[in-house]
């Protein structure tokens, strides 16, 4: 399809010429994409958070890395416009928006590639930045039988979007986040170039872009490390009343050995009480089973804690094999006895859990709710303090959406990407994912969360946030600590002129 191109009017002739300088460029570049002007459809402007909204001033569905390269040049030949790439839209702070200039929207390049490849002896992918990590596991699981080793917990986001990031879930413990299961990018720089990056090529440009934030360059193709997809996962939930017997057993499943342990760990915090959204009832597996608070011993306090496990296994197993496997592990652990709850589900239903979360979620109108999420890594030296002061205190009546927490381990991750992370070997990922209803409350809740960091830094605790979003230079510099001055090298080199991932707010753009 040939871009064709609308001409906004303006009242004022500064804005009328900007307008036709624009569409002189773009009518000059030749997209195999298709623009719209402003954002009629409405999908530019609005992100999961809904706390931001900002007009871009063209968004533009390109057809591949070469499009992509056309807007950013033409961006670059203009004083001020700056492009964002737009995955799935599932951030919580406009961080895929431009205000005022243009947003791609990488969905429209999801089909790309999808080529199956064997390196060094290993199966990999080749999928587009703008495939949805779903799509990526029905593909490799119908057609080769294969699967990605590291995943997000939700998967409606895009190959690129995450890359960006990290993508965390509960392999991360064995196989590192996504960004450690990637052995090649395609980037197109903030100079309009089409790279091939690896570990060997073009290192630089390859570990900046992971977890880059989009800063460097935007990913439109990714070489996705690929391993045998089980047939089912064993899920199990189990309760603690104290934190320290919690942090014990979490802390010990992802250091043991891979044939010694769960093939997935997370966990994540309830409030002691029968609230559907935010206790009891949010713990059980198995709808027919009640969670029994009578076997809770006397000394349980505002919250509990609850380990959630998986364990993968094959339609060929002998399911006596598979429940003495899983009650040898389960043995060691020091959970309350009788809170536990466990079913079987298929590898692609256990993945695709928080799909049909959503899909309650939407039925109900709550997934459209603003989303005031906070994400941050902390340091195990200092999740006791964590727990007491967070856990125990600030959210103790929950927050309306889970509260995850889980255990990582630094040696997983490649220190050479751009992902800021707390110091010690284990730190914790803690996610508070708060539903809340348009109005008042949602300003008090965005309240909440910045004095959790607030709070953080005044006790100098050995965090960072996950997703961050800081509004100050000053912080991104504390955010990112000794690593600031290797991001602003990577800057000047890819994207000297800061036109990329401007609602990431670290970087001005300059005419420079
Ligand atoms: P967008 O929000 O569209 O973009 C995010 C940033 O990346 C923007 O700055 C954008 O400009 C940039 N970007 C987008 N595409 C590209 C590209 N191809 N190249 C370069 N830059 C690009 N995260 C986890 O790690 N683990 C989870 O389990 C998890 N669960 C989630 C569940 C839900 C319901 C939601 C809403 C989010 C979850 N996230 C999780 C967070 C998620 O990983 C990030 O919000 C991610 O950025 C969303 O991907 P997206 O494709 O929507 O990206």
């Amino acid at each position: 399809m040939i871009a064709c191109l609308g001409r906004i009017v303006h009242d004022s002739d500064a804005e009328s010429k900007l307008d036709d300088d624009v569409s002189t460029i773009f009518n000059s570049l030749n997209l195999q994409g298709s623009i719209e002007n402003g954002d009629v459809s409405g999908i530019a402007s609005k992100d999961f958070g809904g706390l931001y909204s900002f007009k871009p001033l063209y968004l533009i569905r390109p057809s591949g890395a070469e499009d992509i390269s056309r807007i950013v040049k033409a961006a670059a030949g203009t004083p001020h416009l700056t492009v964002a790439a737009r995955g799935n839209g599932h951030s919580i702070n406009g961080q895929a928006m431009a205000d005022g200039g243009y947003v791609i929207d990488m969905r429209s390049t999801g089909e790309n590639h999808f080529k199956l490849l064997t390196v060094n002896g290993s199966p990999c992918i080749d999928v587009s930045g703008g495939a949805l990590w779903e799509d990526v596991l029905r593909r490799c699981v119908s057609r080769f039988g294969l699967a990605p080793r590291s995943w997000t917990d939700y998967l409606s986001l895009t190959v690129g979007g995450t890359l960006s990031n990290a993508g965390v879930s509960g392999q991360a413990f064995r196989y590192g986040p996504q960004t450690s299961n990637v052995t090649e990018l395609e980037v197109v720089t903030g100079k309009g170039d089409i790279t091939v990056c690896s570990e060997t090529q073009n290192p630089e440009l390859f570990f900046g872009a992971l977890g880059g934030l989009g800063q460097f360059g935007i990913i439109t193709r990714a070489r996705v490390k690929l391993q045998p997809a089980p047939d089912m996962v064993r899920w199990i939930r189990v309760v603690y009343a104290e934190f320290e017997e919690f942090t014990r057993d979490a802390e010990l499943l992802v250091s043991q050995k891979e044939d010694e342990s769960f093939d997935y760990v997370e966990g994540f915090v309830f409030c002691n009480n029968d609230d559907p959204v935010n206790g009891w009832p949010s713990v059980q597996l198995n709808p027919d089973q009640e969670f029994n608070p009578a076997h809770l011993p006397q000394t349980a306090g505002p919250v509990l804690y609850c380990l959630e496990l998986g364990f993968h296994y094959r339609n060929s197993d002998q399911p006596s094999t598979v429940d003495m496997a899983v009650s040898r592990l389960v043995r060691g652990l020091g959970f309350v006895d009788g809170l536990i709850s466990q079913v079987d589900v298929s590898y692609m239903g256990f993945l695709l859990r928080v799909k049909r979360a959503e899909q309650d979620a939407k039925a109900n109108g709550v997934w459209d709710n603003p989303h005031p999420w906070l994400n941050l890594f902390v340091s195990k030296s200092d999740i006791v303090d964590f727990d007491r002061t967070v856990f125990k205190k600030m959210v103790k009546n929950g927050i309306g959406g889970p509260m995850l927490i889980y255990p990582l381990l630094r040696s997983k991750w490649d220190s050479r990407t751009s992902v800021a992370l707390p110091e010690g070997e284990i730190f914790y990922i803690v996610a508070l994912l708060r539903f809340v209803p348009k109005g008042p409350s949602v300003e008090k809740k965005v309240a909440e969360n910045r004095e959790i960091v607030k709070w953080c830094i005044k006790e100098g605790l050995d965090f960072k946030l996950y997703l961050p979003h800081y509004r100050a230079k000053e912080d991104w510099k504390r955010h990112f600590g000794n690593q600031w001055t290797r991001l602003e090298k990577r800057k000047a080199n890819f994207d000297p002129m800061a036109i990329l991932a401007p609602g990431q707010r670290i970087f001005k753009r300059t005419n420079q």
